[in-house]
């Protein structure tokens, strides 16, 4: 399967990672009107961030969160690659250079080369997305045409 235009997912139900079932049946669902994968977009209670925020632990995996960023802030975001003091790395969504910056600057012990491994060119809206909880109905069909 090729990569998605909309969602940049080569596969269609590759999301919810962990969890899927809670996380269907409990948060808010970006659904991607070309393939119909379902991706996390909830805020967290506490702090109001959302699951593309938090360090992923490969490109890949961020890869699958990257649209939701999109959304949000309405433009390409970035993929940065992050490495801490202990060399260890992991990867990072941004909306712009600017914010890497202000995240390196935070956290001392983190280095970033400062380019995004991965970015679209520009930020492209679709017609007919959805960003919203799925029905019962929707959760069982989603979960039964992800087995395998
Ligand atoms: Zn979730
Ligand atoms: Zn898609």
């Amino acid at each position: 399967m090729c990569e998605c235009k909309e969602c940049y997912s080569t596969d269609n139900r590759a999301t919810p990672l962990l969890n899927k079932e809670d996380c269907l049946k409990s948060h808010t669902q970006y659904i991607c009107s070309t393939c119909g994968r379902c991706i996390c977009i909830a805020k967290d209670d506490k702090r109001g961030l959302q699951r593309w925020n938090f360090p992923f632990k490969s490109l890949d995996i961020a890869k699958l969160y990257l649209r939701t960023a999109d959304v949000t802030t309405r433009t390409s975001c970035g993929i940065y690659e992050i490495v801490n003091d202990k060399g260890r790395k992991s990867y990072k969504i941004f909306q712009s250079k600017a914010d890497v910056d202000a995240y390196l600057q935070q956290h001392k012990d983190r280095s970033s080369t400062g380019k995004p491994l991965y970015q679209k060119e520009v930020y492209k809206d679709f017609e007919g997305i959805q960003i919203r909880m799925l029905n019962e109905e929707e959760i069982k069909e989603y979960l039964n045409s992800s087995k395998e």
